[in-house]
């Protein structure tokens, strides 16, 4: 785990992959992206499992996709970090905000919710006889606004769009949307580059991480890669696997999605990095 002392001033990236299967070429641009920006400003990029969805997690997959990243010259500057391995952690955490009063048990179920923000309704307590299912975050009144650096200014208010969201699921699970906050705290991330999928949790993010004392990261969120029907590239519809005997195709493709122009004619995987790095931090003025 990275310090914050040992950075003082500096650059922190990080991917974080679901290992739900190899990457692929969607993914590779949320991966690029944020390696571009670590090396763009001589920074740490760090390699976090996010396998805290264990019905989703396929055995194996987190060692397919560090293969995959090393084939493509993607290094990471520390040892990867497990999810799955700091469930202590998050439940302190959890013990905490629970002993502020700023979570609840919630008791409903996906049938009684509405589409649309959670409208409270377990967030007074519950009655005599019920039993908590998820435990939601209590979200303070008022906007989030945010600066993306690909995407420009950004404004979301949580009470009223989202409202009270689960930190724990129904399953007993912890959520992404903690997880992740704590993540990106406890490694003193100062950047966060990825897909923009998850713009739409970022002020989510920021709001938990100032409930938990921490700095929230920077963020960048770059455009997703869709199939011929529009949908994000996922594990989930079965997007074909990167093709690793090919890197610098593979690498040239995610670089051109990214709004790049073509390369000079690549030697290998290491030749397109030395020739990206600086195209990057000339076009974010880095
Ligand atoms: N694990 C998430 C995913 O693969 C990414 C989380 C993040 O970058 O914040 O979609």
């Amino acid at each position: 785990m990275v310090a914050a002392s040992d950075t003082p001033d500096g650059y922190v990236g990080r991917f974080a992959p679901s290992p739900s299967g190899p990457l692929h070429d969607g993914s590779l641009a949320a991966a690029m992206a944020s390696y571009l920006d670590a090396r763009a400003h001589s920074g740490r990029w760090l390699l976090r499992v996010e396998d805290i969805d264990a019905p989703r997690t396929v055995p194996g997959a987190d060692r397919v996709i560090m293969g995959q990243l090393e084939a493509l010259g993607m290094h990471w500057d520390a040892p990867p970090t497990w999810q799955s391995l700091r469930l202590s952690r998050y439940q302190s955490v959890f013990d905490r905000l629970l002993e502020q009063g700023l979570v609840y048990g919630c008791a409903c179920t996906r049938k009684q919710l509405a589409a649309g923000a959670y409208p409270g309704t377990c967030s007074k307590g519950l009655a005599p006889g019920q039993r908590p299912r998820a435990w939601r975050v209590r979200m303070p009144q008022g906007a989030e606004r945010f600066q993306d650096r690909w995407l420009g200014p950004q404004c979301q208010d949580v009470a009223r769009e989202v409202g009270d969201f689960i930190i724990r699921r129904a399953d007993g699970l912890w959520a992404y949307q903690f997880v992740v906050v704590i993540d990106d705290g406890d490694q003193g991330v100062t950047d966060v580059v990825r897909g923009a999928d998850l713009l739409d949790s970022t002020a989510r993010q920021r709001v938990l991480a100032r409930l938990l004392g921490l700095q929230a990261p920077r963020v960048m969120h770059v455009p997703l890669v869709l199939d011929e029907a529009g949908h994000k590239l996922s594990k989930q519809n079965h997007a074909p696997p990167l093709d690793s005997r090919n890197a610098p195709a593979a690498l040239e493709k995610a670089w051109r999605h990214l709004g790049f122009d073509p390369l000079p004619p690549l030697a290998g995987v290491a030749d397109f990095w030395a020739e990206a790095v600086p195209r990057w931090a000339a076009r974010f003025n880095i």
